[in-house]
């Protein structure tokens, strides 16, 4: 784990708090805010880590003192988190307590102390009402970072003990310059990010949840081949699937397939597909596993000059199912 950094579009809120540090009058409580999507807890991560780590250059965390390396280590006595114990449920008074407790033992690396806590508005009105008489008499040199979605849910009490924090979302330009390197070459950072409001971590999800569709698609084409379903029915299916996807799922796959039957199930690359390259192995065998790469290879070339792609899916699905032996 590297040390946290705040997102491009953190820079103008990351700012203003590095100058509230260095004018000495940095609040003892932030309540971050924003529409989900937007990378807040990376953000109270990043600011965690920067007050908590020794020797910081600049605006950011060396990455290699004592307490860096501790943070990157995943353990560190004088970060707390505070989250509910099951997803979805309540933040509880005794979790408060604990916390309480803990951040008024004096800090063990002598530094800072943080106190992250999100969802802020899971916290329960008993776990509220504990948490705003600790910030009411604040320990010194400790920081509360509360994230919040729905800050509305918050006792208004709660929220006056805490600076205010919004997180904006970033220009087109900019969420599209973040979103691009993780992307896929077929998916377009312009459309995914403003299917997600222009909320980039949102817009990455979208893009996860794309291509596990595509490949879950493909993967129920293989499966109906294998139990004899009509191919050019099947090819019908897979038209939705972006091209160069589709071959680099059905080239993968076979290769994978080959290597299990030749070298056993360690040698695959994705392991999670072992059911459907057991299966595919035991029709085709590495002779029709070899033909159907070749196939694949060949009418790919003849696609270039003649992009019928109707035509091409159909005639690899016949290809496949009669390598299988069905017809
Ligand atoms: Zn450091």
């Amino acid at each position: 784990m590297k040390p946290a950094l705040p997102l491009p579009w953190h820079a103008v809120i990351w700012q203003q708090w590095m100058q509230q540090i260095e004018d000495d009058r940095f609040p003892h409580a932030l309540l971050i805010t924003g529409l989900p999507g937007l990378g807040k807890r990376t953000l109270a991560r990043a600011l965690a880590h920067f007050m908590l780590c020794e020797q910081p250059n600049a605006h950011h965390p060396c990455g290699h003192c004592h307490a860096c390396q501790l943070l990157q280590s995943g353990f560190f006595p004088d970060l707390h988190l505070l989250e509910p114990e099951d997803e979805g449920k309540a933040i509880k008074v005794d979790q408060v307590r604990e916390m309480n407790s803990l951040v008024q033992k004096s800090s063990q690396q002598g530094g800072y102390k943080v106190v992250l806590i999100w969802p802020a508005e899971a916290l329960n009105i008993n776990a509220a009402n504990a948490l705003l008489k600790t910030l009411e008499e604040p320990e010194p040199r400790t920081l509360f970072l509360l994230v919040s979605d729905q800050p509305s849910g918050l006792p208004a009490t709660l929220r006056s003990r805490c600076q205010y924090s919004p997180v904006a979302p970033p220009s087109l330009a900019q969420g599209q310059a973040w979103l691009k390197p993780q992307l896929t070459e077929e998916q377009n950072p312009e459309v995914l990010l403003k299917a997600a409001g222009g909320r980039p971590l949102q817009a990455l999800k979208l893009a996860a949840g794309e291509a596990e569709q595509l490949r879950y698609l493909l993967l129920q084409v293989l499966e109906a081949l294998v139990r004899g379903a009509d191919p050019v029915e099947q090819a019908s299916k897979l038209k939705s699937i972006p091209l160069k996807h589709l071959l680099n799922y059905l080239q993968s796959w076979l290769a994978d397939s080959l290597r299990m039957g030749l070298a056993g199930d360690t040698a695959v690359q994705d392991s999670r597909q072992l059911p459907l390259y057991r299966q595919l192995f035991q029709l085709l065998g590495a002779r029709g596993l070899l033909q159907m790469e070749q196939k694949l290879q060949h009418t790919h070339q003849q696609l270039k000059a003649n992009p019928n792609i109707e035509l091409f899916l159909e005639s690899l699905l016949i290809t496949l199912t009669q390598e299988m032996g069905h017809e």
